[in-house]
Order: C-alpha cells, then sequence, then structure tokens
C-alpha cells in the first residue's frame, strides 16, 4: 500500500513537471456587455477552458501552442479558422505564425483559404520547408502535399460574421467608423512554456471584417504579431495589425526585457501604451516568461484570455483587468 501511495506521488509529480504553463487570448475587444448573455459568456469561457486543458496536456511548449490554438481555431466563437471573420468581397483570408524561443525557428502563412488549421500550416512551414513565410495557393499546394486535408471556403461561413460584414459594410457606405468591438478585432493566441524552459508562442487570425484583398496584418508577421526567445518571452498580439507591424510590437518587448531589463508586464503595458492613438486603434497582448511570470494588458473593453499553471490552475478573464 505504502509503495503504491508512493508511486502515486512520483508518476503524479512526474506529470506536474512535464506539464506547460500556457497563456492565450481569444481577441481584444469582447462583445459588448449588454450582448453578452450569460448562455453566451458561458460558451466563451468553456472553450477557453478546453483549450488551456488541450495545451496543458502537451509536453512541449510547441505542441501545446498549436493544440490551444486548434481549439481556437475550430470553435465558431472567435476570429479564426472556423469562425474567421469576411473581407471586403465576402471571402475569408486567414493569417497564421508560431515561433520557437530556443532555436528561434518560426513559420508563418497568409492569405489562406481552404486550411482547416493555418497554426498547423505555420508549424509545418517552420518544421517541413526551408522557408518561414509562405502564401496563398503555392503554401496550400505544400501543405497539400505534405497530408494536410484541404477544406471547401464554405466551411469557414458562420452567420454571426456574415452579420458583421453587412453591418461594417453599412456603415462604411455612410462613412461611419463602426462601432468597435470584435467586427473589428478577434484573433486567437497562445505562448506555453515547458519543463525544460523553452518557450513558444502563436496568433492565428481571421484578420478584419470587410478589409481589403490582399492585406495582411500583424498576427502572421514575426516580430510584429508574434515572438518567441528563452532569453526574454513570448509574446502574441491581437489589435490594429498595422500598427503593431510598425511599431514590430512583439519583438520591441522581447528588446526592452532583454536590454534594458524591463519586467514583462513593465514591458508590455509600455509597448501597448506607446502605439499611436488612432480612432479605432487599439489592441492587446499576452506574454510569457520562462520564470512564468504572465502579463495581459489590453486597450479594449475586454479581451478574452486565460491562464493555466504547471499543476492545472486554470484562471478566465473576459471584461475584468
Ligand atoms: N491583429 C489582427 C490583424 O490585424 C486582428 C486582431 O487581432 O483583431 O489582422
Amino acid at each position: 500500500m505504502r509503495l503504491a501511495l508512493v508511486m502515486l506521488f512520483l508518476t503524479t509529480n512526474l506529470f506536474a513537471q512535464d506539464n506547460v504553463v500556457l497563456v492565450i487570448h481569444g481577441g481584444a475587444g469582447a462583445l459588448p456587455k449588454a450582448q453578452m448573455t450569460p448562455a453566451l459568456e458561458k460558451q466563451y469561457r468553456d472553450t477557453l477552458e478546453a483549450a488551456l486543458k488541450a495545451g496543458h496536456a502537451k509536453s512541449t511548449s510547441l505542441d501545446a501552442v498549436e493544440a490551444a490554438i486548434g481549439v481556437l481555431e475550430d470553435s465558431p466563437l472567435f476570429n479564426a479558422g472556423k469562425g474567421a471573420v469576411f473581407n471586403r468581397d465576402g471571402r475569408h483570408e486567414m493569417n497564421a505564425s508560431i515561433m520557437e524561443g530556443k532555436t528561434k525557428k518560426a513559420g508563418a502563412v497568409a492569405g489562406l483559404t481552404r486550411i482547416k488549421n493555418p497554426i498547423s500550416a505555420a508549424r509545418l512551414v517552420m518544421e517541413k520547408s526551408e522557408h518561414v513565410f509562405m502564401i496563398g495557393e503555392g503554401l496550400e499546394r505544400f501543405a497539400h502535399e505534405q497530408g494536410m486535408p484541404l477544406v471547401s471556403p464554405l466551411y469557414f461561413h458562420t452567420d454571426t460574421a456574415w452579420k458583421y460584414l453587412k453591418e461594417v459594410e453599412a456603415a462604411r457606405k455612410k462613412k461611419q467608423q463602426a462601432e468597435l468591438g470584435p467586427a473589428h478585432y478577434g484573433t486567437v493566441g497562445a505562448v506555453a512554456c515547458d519543463a525544460q524552459g523553452n518557450l513558444a508562442a502563436g496568433t492565428s487570425t481571421g484578420g478584419i471584417t470587410y478589409v481589403r484583398p490582399g492585406r495582411v496584418g500583424d498576427s502572421p508577421i514575426i516580430g510584429a504579431g508574434t515572438y518567441a526567445e528563452n532569453e526574454s518571452c513570448g509574446v502574441s498580439c491581437t489589435g490594429t495589425g498595422e500598427l503593431f507591424i510598425r511599431h514590430t510590437v512583439a519583438s520591441d518587448i522581447a528588446a526592452r526585457i532583454k536590454y534594458r531589463g524591463d519586467s514583462l508586464v513593465k514591458a508590455t503595458q509600455d509597448a501597448l501604451d506607446g502605439l499611436p492613438k488612432i480612432a479605432g486603434g487599439a489592441g492587446g497582448i499576452i506574454a510569457l516568461d520562462r520564470h512564468g511570470n504572465v502579463a495581459t494588458p489590453y486597450s479594449t473593453n475586454g479581451m478574452y484570455r486565460g491562464t493555466i499553471t504547471k499543476s492545472g490552475k486554470i484562471s478566465i478573464a473576459i471584461y475584468e483587468k
């Protein structure tokens, strides 16, 4: 009996040591509280929890990031994969990237129309090609050759995203700034640290509703929307992509930590505060370092987000800071 207990203790501890720490986001800019019913909020929270658990079950940070983002991409609730928003042509163009902090290897994809899980395509580029960034039809052909099934573009249709398109289209025709909210923002991301202290980060997005076809935001741009290096931190951003590209936000945060010794919390907050204030411009950041420090600042009404500790303790938040 005593032996059995010792074995149980050892196994649980071993597993605990293997588990990753993970932080995720489902986009800055949450549904206005008035539109968030308790039932819908529960769906958001349940999906974030499922993503955290899927990532936590993995033993490397890369696997954790891919698994967590995969769950969010498969949900119609978030602007990535299944829930991707429509561009001006009424089509979807998805972007994603992933980066490994130990090797600084990275993979990025843009202009996807038929890949169910863009984050997995980004990982494929990182691991199975000699490139970092691939786009459009050539990327889809490469992914298919590598055994990734392609889906019909119709798979990505959701009535909610279509409704947002019509709302933004109507507002633009009247030359109004459409109200900020999920029609504007979205994107999912994850940053993980495994037992070896290796960081990984990833981001996946459907872009911005009613955006010009061919436009690419920050999410697939290494150093802008995604970055990971073991010495400093892993980062995934969400928000007005153009600002995050111009200010190379994700790598700027790492540089603040590495060269100036800023804390993770200060580096992320300062990077966000340093973005120019433009109408409708805002966003959020998640970041994690190898000591387990987490930062999740945002400048919108809320940001879907969650963390899971090594021992499996989950916390999820949407509106509260
Ligand atoms: N950053 C994304 C983009 O610009 C959108 C978002 O995060 O909401 O494509």
